[in-house]
């Protein structure tokens, strides 16, 4: 095996950056760790301003190829990219597992097949994509999605893979060229990825990736006046540097950034439901940015909900994400649980008492935790924990469950638990959050618009939101007979 290889559970994996076709070593590495155990996965080029130059540079030279390519071929090239995911599905569900350390099955049965229709779903929706022209005093307005040109996709690790071709198939499919930072702390499914896309005959430097740590790599790239666009996923602090690296050059971006999203349970709800859509928030050991993380519970029914929600946390199995028993796996990085375990000891320590949980569990993992006796404006309350931690508040009418939900700086998700859906509507209509589900959780259409109010991102993604992102919108208008009418 060469020192640019590294081999996970039998996936052999380059571990260079993929520039202009080709794999680029850096001077230096960084080590990837697996959360499952701590073992080191493999050293991974660690990228700098010259990867990052390079880049973008061989994104810009495939750029007018690739826009220029029919759209059908482009759909084409995306459902070949799809079918090579679905061929390598096992392999890349236990690397991210091994990787980020969620569960195994998961990847498999759900991740990994959506990874593969985000290709498909942005392949299709691009041969759909068209505004009817329409007539001003006779002329014709014709608006077309132009590719817009290199673009710059930055992900976290929480969904990896997942997170990245949710982004790189529109951009693609708009016609644009892209380079990929994936985090540093789960990088290995993006170099899998710039396989798979070569595999499927994408065309050199269409899709690039680079490695390295955001401090070392980030700003070449989000400064670069060659770039179009920037998506950013990722954490409020690190997005506030990149919009300012942006504006040197004005370049549009698209943040998809933290939440602290309420789950209201009202009396008349189906509290078993409630319960079931309570306990799903400790999914993926809490690293979820929509996770509903603060619970709601209308007084008259706390103590039933409480007890039903104890009882059936108390069947959640923690350990290893490859077993297919297991229900939590460990928390990405120790430096993770250490945040996670502080917010907890701080809200303890300032009177908050623990339901369950309320302490680390064995390696990185973190016991799934509900704190109660918390204050509104409480850390625990206000900030993002990103881990298995819950609190619970109650409310006694619809206006003060509306105003505790919306009392933080964020405005992701909300998720309203009800059995009456006039409620749900006003109740909806109040809440200030990108998405709002009615007695469900997660069920996420492409179709539909993503993206978070307030400080939980700018811009929205999905459907024709995404080509609007990805491309220059251009209107050209045509005079029937000539220029004469311009009064
Ligand atoms: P992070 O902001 O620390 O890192 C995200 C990415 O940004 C990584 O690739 C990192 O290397 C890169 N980065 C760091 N500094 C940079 C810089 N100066 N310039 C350019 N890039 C830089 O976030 P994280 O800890 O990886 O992810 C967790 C956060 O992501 C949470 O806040 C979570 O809510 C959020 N998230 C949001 C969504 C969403 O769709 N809204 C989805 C998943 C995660």
């Amino acid at each position: 095996m060469s020192e640019h290889h590294t081999t996970v559970a039998e996936v052999t994996i380059d571990t260079r950056h993929w520039i202009g076709g080709q794999r680029v070593a850096s001077t230096h590495t960084f080590t990837d760790t697996s959360p499952i155990d701590g073992a080191t996965l493999g050293e991974i080029s660690r990228g700098t301003p010259r990867e990052a130059d390079a880049a973008v540079a061989a994104a810009k030279a495939a750029f007018p190829g690739w826009a220029a390519t029919p759209r059908a071929e482009r759909a084409r090239i995306l459902h070949a990219i799809a079918d090579a995911v679905e061929k390598h599905l096992e392999e890349l569900a236990i690397v991210e597992t091994m990787d980020n350390g969620a569960l195994l099955r998961s990847h498999r049965r759900g991740v990994m097949p959506r990874v593969a229709h985000n290709f498909r779903f942005f392949a299709d929706w691009l041969l759909t994509l068209e505004h009817e022209d329409f007539t001003t005093r006779g002329h014709t307005n014709h608006v077309t999605w132009d590719p817009a040109g290199p673009c710059v996709l930055i992900t976290p690790w929480n969904a990896p893979l997942m997170l990245a071709t949710w982004k790189v198939a529109p951009a693609l499919a708009a016609g644009n060229t892209v380079v990929l930072k994936p985090a540093e702390w789960s990088p290995l499914t993006a170099s899998l990825l710039a396989d798979i896309a070569a595999e499927a005959g994408l065309p050199a430097g269409v899709l690039n990736v680079v490695q390295g740590y955001g401090s070392e790599i980030g700003d070449a790239l989000t400064s670069h006046p060659d770039v179009r666009r920037i998506s950013f996923t990722g954490s409020v602090p690190t997005a506030r540097h990149i919009a300012a690296s942006a504006a040197a050059n004005l370049t549009p971006l698209s943040l998809e950034l933290g939440g602290k999203s309420p789950l209201l349970v009202f009396a008349d709800a189906d509290v078993d439901l409630a319960v079931d859509l309570a306990i799903e928030q400790y999914d993926n050991a809490g690293q979820v940015c929509l996770a509903a993380a603060r619970l709601l519970v209308e007084e008259a029914v706390v103590e039933e909900f409480t007890r039903r929600f104890v009882a059936k946390a108390a069947q959640l199995r923690q350990g290893d994400p490859r077993d297919e028993a297991t229900d939590i796996g460990p928390n990405i990085h120790p430096r993770q649980v250490e945040k996670i375990d502080g917010f907890v000891q701080r809200a303890l320590a300032s009177g908050a008492r623990a339901v369950i949980g309320g302490h680390r569990g064995e390696g990185q993992h973190y016991a799934p935790t509900l704190l109660t006796d918390v204050r509104q404006d409480a850390e625990i309350v206000q900030e993002e924990v990103f881990g298995p931690v819950l609190t619970l508040q109650t409310f006694t009418t619809d206006d003060e469950a509306v105003r505790l939900a919306n009392d933080t700086r964020f405005g992701l998700a909300a998720t309203v638990a009800t059995g009456d859906l006039e409620r749900a509507g006003r109740v909806s209509a109040q809440l200030v959050a990108g998405t709002v589900w009615v007695n469900c959780f997660f069920v996420r259409d492409l179709k539909a618009p993503f993206g978070g109010s307030r400080h939980s991102g700018v811009g929205r993604e999905g459907g024709t939101w995404s080509f609007d992102f990805y491309c220059d919108l251009k209107n050209t208008v045509t005079a029937a007979k000539g220029w004469q009418d311009h009064g």
